[in-house]
């Protein structure tokens, strides 16, 4: 787990590894704290501080799937780019307002025609600031948060398991206020800057801080 913010209360209704007695607190904390509760042989490593340029590619080598659930634009595109790089599979949520998203991305991963696209091949650049409202500006329904959490949770044990059909190479939509989810068919971009045949992005230069707002699902 890795996140340099601290509990707050509007966080509550939405972040369920976290409880009043824990405001004030770093979420990684509460979170692991939450997780022992259920089973103390899990072996959880915290990393209490904002994912940037300089650490991230160092941390990623330590592990062998990334999930995202970060809430802007600056820090996703870093966290695909790096996995890109680091060559790691990236099960990837995002929530706002009433609609979820969830995608596995690992272009290392050849397929018959080709390999797996990424993040940048769905998006290929970050919209301008203020185009897309942030989740504190538009406000998330607490459970859709809770069920595009359970679904990238089980998207991760399929990867580790190997069973089922990959969520990779596809795009899931939810729509909790007309109860409908649908899978778009995603397609690796021959031109994509980071995972093409000829990457524009080789390192993680271009990023800039991330100092997005803070309200991680
Ligand atoms: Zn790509």
């Amino acid at each position: 787990m890795v996140d340099d913010d601290e509990v707050d209360i509007s966080n509550l209704q939405r972040q369920i590894a976290h409880t009043t007695a824990g405001i004030g607190r770093p979420k990684v904390e509460t979170a692991a704290a939450s997780a022992r509760a259920i089973n103390p042989n899990v072996t959880i490593e915290t990393h209490h501080f904002r994912l940037d340029r300089d650490n991230i590619l160092g941390l990623f080598e330590r592990y062998d799937i990334i999930c995202d659930g970060t809430d802007n634009f600056e820090t996703r595109f870093l966290i695909s780019d790096a996995t890109v790089l680091a060559k790691r599979t990236l099960v990837s949520a995002a929530v706002l307002r009433f609609e979820g998203q969830l995608a596995v991305f690992k272009p290392h991963v050849a397929t018959e025609g080709g390999h797996f696209p990424c993040y940048r091949c769905l998006y290929p650049e970050p919209p301008p600031p203020g185009m897309v409202p942030t989740c504190s500006e538009a406000g998330v329904l607490g459970a859709v948060t809770g069920v595009m959490g359970t679904l990238q949770a089980t998207e991760v044990l399929k990867e580790i398991l190997g069973i089922g059909e990959t969520l990779a190479g596809r795009l899931l939509i939810w729509d909790a206020l007309a109860t409908k989810f649908r899978t778009i068919r995603l397609r690796a971009d021959p031109h994509c800057a980071a995972c093409g045949p000829e990457p524009r992005i080789r390192d993680l230069s271009a990023h800039g801080a991330t100092d997005g707002p803070a309200c991680a699902v």
